[in-house]
């Protein structure tokens, strides 16, 4: 498994990021590549061409509704409708209850229109894995404005595909068990860190600083933490620095491009 990150800008796109989206890939036995894509947010669609073929997602996980995460979606289905060979999609997309009635009013379809065939919308059922070729995706309700979830993804090891191994996105979130429970263990955790120490101590239940995305990955036994959707007023140092002071393990800042094999 390898996770190429697509756009990692919190918030709304940043000057040299669109917002988050993340590409998960592996190979099954036969040697065929399978793609997920978890999240796309504003500006992804188009970085998202430098790594696979939109029409080739096998499956778009989305985190929550917010724009941030969702925006692109539109484009990927314009992407699918008029492709020039006709034959593009259907795309599996599974988002938060609501999902397909929120991607058609972004998109502006008419009143009897529908997205097929070009998706599939189904949604998340916490406790119930998603199985897509040799990945399992498992989605846990998470702390945030609005329905999320993170998930947490099981799949064969780049280096040796015998071995199972496991990455944790977070969604976006605050500290509670249920992101805990998610992470446990995880190989890598992709962790969001929007908030800084100090500066949103007064708002809670909405997203993370550096500081408790570290006593997350600590709490859950992480073996590597990644932070992303730092918004473009902060300095992302800043918050790898917050998460140092409680994390021991492996730590770094997510990247548009950045490939991260597992
Ligand atoms: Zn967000
Ligand atoms: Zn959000």
């Amino acid at each position: 498994m390898r996770v190429t990150v697509v756009g990692c800008a919190g918030t709304f796109p940043s000057a040299t990021s669109p917002a988050s989206s993340y590409l998960v890939e592996a190979d099954d036995d036969a040697g065929r590549t399978w793609h997920v894509l978890l999240d796309l947010g504003n500006g992804a669609l188009g970085p998202l061409q430098q790594y696979c073929d939109p029409a080739e997602l096998d499956l778009v996980g989305l985190s929550h509704l917010h724009p941030d995460h969702v925006a692109d979606v539109s484009g990927l289905f314009v992407y699918l409708k008029y492709h020039p060979s006709g034959q593009a999609g259907p795309i599996e997309i599974i988002g938060p209850f609501g999902t397909a009635s929120r991607l058609g009013e972004a998109y502006g379809l008419e009143p009897g229109q529908d997205m097929t065939p070009q998706f599939n919308v189904s949604v998340w059922q916490p406790g119930r894995p998603v199985r897509i070729g040799p990945l399992e995706l498992f989605p846990t309700a998470v702390e945030h404005p609005v329905p999320a979830y993170a998930v947490r993804v099981i799949g064969p090891s780049e280096a040796d595909p015998a071995r199972q191994v496991t990455f944790v996105y977070s969604g976006d979130s605050d500290a509670c068990d249920a992101l805990d429970q998610a992470a446990r263990n995880a190989d890598v955790l992709l962790c969001e860190a929007s908030f800084l120490e100090g500066r949103d101590d007064d708002v809670r239940g909405i997203h993370l600083t550096g500081r408790r995305a570290g006593e997350t990955a600590t709490r859950a036994g992480v073996r590597m933490l990644v932070l992303t959707h730092i918004p473009a007023w902060n300095d992302p140092a800043d918050a790898l620095a917050e998460a140092r002071t409680v994390y021991g393990g492996p730590l770094g800042l997510a990247s548009p491009g950045l490939v991260i094999p597992l």
